[in-house]
């Protein structure tokens, strides 16, 4: 058995960062472990859309704010993946790649991935055309015609991104209105240099070294077309990185962890928090608050 903790927090993502933080000046001994790069899915957007706390203008900035505050705290930071949770100890047992580590509560802040396509060629030209980073990949397609696949607030704020660099955007959506908030709509509409295919769906990307086109199908008619484009970025909504959470824990039709109002999960002493959670809001003004009310119930209930 490795140390044992009051709270160990999974994921290092902006709700587990920020809940691990709170916890530890609370005075709690906490430990974050996270599989990939700490800041979630956020570490990849350089304007935060509706978020100004702290000042932090990026992604990156906030998350990196969250971990020198958290070292500061005493948080310990494990750069390891968590094959399961289960009861033991103290209270559970946290299993990672180096073994159990033992804490009086567990708070899993594990959040989300980006769906993929599924569709022929997404694999074959990842990092050759294909992206999920439009701040990141962006630079690389200076007036270049690429295509951005969704409807959401990640398609229409992600296009917008691809917009400064693009000579052109197209939006597919298989539907044939945006579900994305209206402040994006507007800015998306308002671009002349994005444009939309409504309902359309995506059959296959193609091209011989890099993406030269998208094959789509029209839904009106079943009529497909194939577009030019250098580059495909798909977002198409989010899938919880939940595998590893007990089965006494309930999942929704999408995966996500099911809690109470109060991010409890039906085991006394886990809770659920953020994007892995049934019913996140996906916004960074809800899930900031809402870890900070976690950490003080880990707190009240331990004390
Ligand atoms: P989302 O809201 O779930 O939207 C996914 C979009 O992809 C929808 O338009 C959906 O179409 C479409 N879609 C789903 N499966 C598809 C498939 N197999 N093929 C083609 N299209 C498909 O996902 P999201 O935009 O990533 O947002 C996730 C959460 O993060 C949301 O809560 C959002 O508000 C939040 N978010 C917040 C910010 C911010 O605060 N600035 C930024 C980005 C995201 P239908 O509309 O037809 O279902």
């Amino acid at each position: 058995m490795s140390q044992s903790y009051d709270l160990i927090v999974i994921g290092e993502g902006i709700s587990g960062l920020t809940c691990a933080g709170h916890a530890a000046r609370a005075g709690m001994r906490v430990a974050t472990f996270e599989s990939t790069l700490f800041g979630g899915l956020v570490i990849n957007v350089n304007e935060l859309d509706g978020y100004s706390e702290g000042g932090h203008n990026s992604g990156t900035d906030l998350a990196s704010g969250l971990m020198q505050s958290n070292s500061d705290a005493g948080v310990k930071s494990i750069q390891e993946g968590v094959s399961a949770v289960r009861a033991g100890g103290a209270g559970f047992e946290v299993v990672s790649d180096s073994g159990r580590h033992e804490a009086r509560g567990v708070v899993i802040a594990s959040g989300a991935r980006l769906k993929k396509l599924g569709v022929p060629g997404e694999t074959e030209f990842e990092g050759r055309g294909v992206s999920s980073c439009a701040d990141c990949d962006g630079p690389m397609f200076q007036n270049e015609d690429v295509v951005v696949v969704g409807g959401g607030d990640s398609a229409l704020q992600e296009a917008l991104v691809l917009a400064h660099y693009c000579r052109s955007v197209k939006l597919l959506h298989r539907g044939d209105a945006f579900r994305a908030r209206k402040h994006l709509v507007e800015q998306a509409s308002a671009n002349t240099k994005v444009s939309v295919s409504w309902k359309t769906t995506v059959e296959a990307i193609l091209g011989a070294k890099m993406v030269e086109k998208v094959r789509i199908r029209h839904a009106a008619d079943g009529r497909t077309e194939e577009i030019a484009c250098a580059g495909v970025f798909a977002y198409i909504g989010l899938e919880p990185n939940a595998g590893f959470a007990p089965a006494g824990i309930a999942r929704d039709a999408r995966g996500h962890l099911v809690t109470n109002e109060s991010c409890e999960t039906p085991i006394a002493g886990i809770w659920a928090i953020g994007a892995v959670r049934a019913g996140y809001s996906g916004l960074l003004r809800d899930a900031v608050p809402e870890a900070r009310r976690v950490a003080e119930a880990v707190r009240d209930r331990l004390d």
